[in-house]
């Protein structure tokens, strides 16, 4: 049972019912879907779910799903938090995880939010889905929407990566390929969804409650303590958004006591548009000419940039920006140190708790965890080419 009631804008506080399909606000800014917290601390027993089972779904009453037969799960979520003591030992950090989303379908935390906006829309009656993106999103949401039996319309910019596509392909999406941006990707896929009432769910508001699972999880698999910092590669922002909620929402359910952790937004040299809002006290605003290797954070216009940014100050936490090469060095290094392959994105957080340290916003005792929100394999194409001794049969291996 869902203990969802309503959404409310981030923004100007606007109330919008919870059973029709909606985006964003009136006013432009995204919706947050509440919950009667107060009546699910009465009936819920945290340690309880935590034994219910393993998806994401077994936080079920804490999600926007009231029909439990328009779930679409593929089994996303319950993935690991690992020590990474080798890494720790490097960085100066005695108590660092890896919450490794890598291990998701589909191979990024994307699942999540595909997971429960697919449901959502599922239940209110969608029946065709449409997706500007050039990346893991179109894949996770091209995935579920198949998966429930929904038509899923993608619209791909041209720098759209090949993995994206042909996955969306194999399970059936109908695919279009833009020779233009992602601004472009989304005005094209804005008219097609008026003219032919399609849902466009490039902003719906309950992806970012499958994203919130993680926090629950992280939580969870620390025993109900909170970590002292949280870092967290930022696009659109979703992702960071529903981790703070989720911090909240736990706080108010009593299930977690003390402070939130410090939330850290990383984000990478060629498109930084929430760390800058964050450093210069102003809104967000467009990022003009993104690029950068990290194509899950390249995200100019991101919904809930301000919405990070206010959780951020709350939390005493801060923002880092991260260049490429640092990047690339990350994926070497967790690959080196923990045979942990993740996604630029990913490493991006180990680069950015690096430069926190030096600069003392993390000491050497805090608990400090990292979100590596993809799997390396999905990006074979940065990764180079290693220096191998050729062999002919019958040679002998000489050490
Ligand atoms: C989408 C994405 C991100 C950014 O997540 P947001 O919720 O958009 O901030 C980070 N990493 C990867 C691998 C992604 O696909
Ligand atoms: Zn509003």
């Amino acid at each position: 049972m869902s203990f969802a009631t309503h959404l409310e804008c981030s923004r100007c506080g606007a109330s919008y019912a919870i059973d029709k399909l909606i985006n964003v606000c009136r006013c432009g800014a995204g919706v947050l879907a509440r919950y009667d917290l107060q009546a699910a601390k009465r009936a819920l027993d945290r340690d309880r779910i935590a034994v219910s089972g393993r998806s994401i779904w077994k936080y079920r009453d804490l999600l926007p799903i009231f029909e439990p037969d328009d779930v679409i799960t593929l089994g996303e979520g319950g993935t690991p938090l690992l020590p990474v003591p080798r890494l720790g030992e490097r960085l100066g950090v005695r108590n660092l995880f890896v919450k490794d989303e890598g291990v998701n379908p589909t191979g990024t935390f994307k699942a999540r939010g595909a997971s429960v906006g697919a449901s959502k829309a599922r239940e209110l009656g969608a029946r065709d889905l449409i997706l500007p993106s050039s990346g893991n999103a179109a894949y996770a949401w091209a995935t579920y929407a198949a998966k429930g039996g929904m038509a899923m319309h993608l619209v791909f910019p041209g720098d759209a990566r090949e993995i994206n596509l042909k996955g969306s392909a194999l399970v059936g999406a109908d695919m279009y390929l833009v020779d233009g941006d992602r601004g472009d990707a989304g005005r094209i896929a804005q008219r097609a969804a008026e003219r032919y009432g399609w849902f466009d769910v490039s902003k719906e508001p309950y992806r970012l409650e499958g994203k919130k699972t993680i926090g629950y999880e992280i939580a969870e698999q620390l025993g109900w303590r909170t970590p002292d910092v949280l870092l967290f590669p930022t696009g659109g922002g979703a992702g960071l958004a529903g981790i703070s909620k989720a911090f909240r929402e736990m706080a108010e359910l009593g299930w977690i006591e003390g402070r939130m952790p410090r939330f850290v937004v990383v984000q990478s040299e060629g498109c930084w548009p929430v760390v800058r809002a964050y450093r210069e006290g102003r809104p967000v605003e467009t990022w003009q000419k993104p690029y950068g290797i990290a194509n899950g954070i390249r995200n100019p216009t991101p919904l809930w940039g301000d919405v990070i940014v206010s959780a951020v100050k709350e939390s005493d936490g801060t923002g880092v920006v991260v260049t490429d090469e640092e990047i690339l060095e990350s994926v070497r290094l967790l690959a080196a140190t923990e045979s942990i392959l993740g996604c630029p994105e990913g490493c991006a957080t180990v680069a950015g708790a690096a430069r926190l340290r030096k600069s003392g916003f993390i000491r050497p005792d805090d608990v400090v965890v990292l979100v590596n929100t993809g799997s390396g394999l999905k990006y074979p194409q940065l990764f180079e080419q290693p220096r191998v001794p050729r062999l002919k049969p019958g040679d002998e291996i000489v050490m």
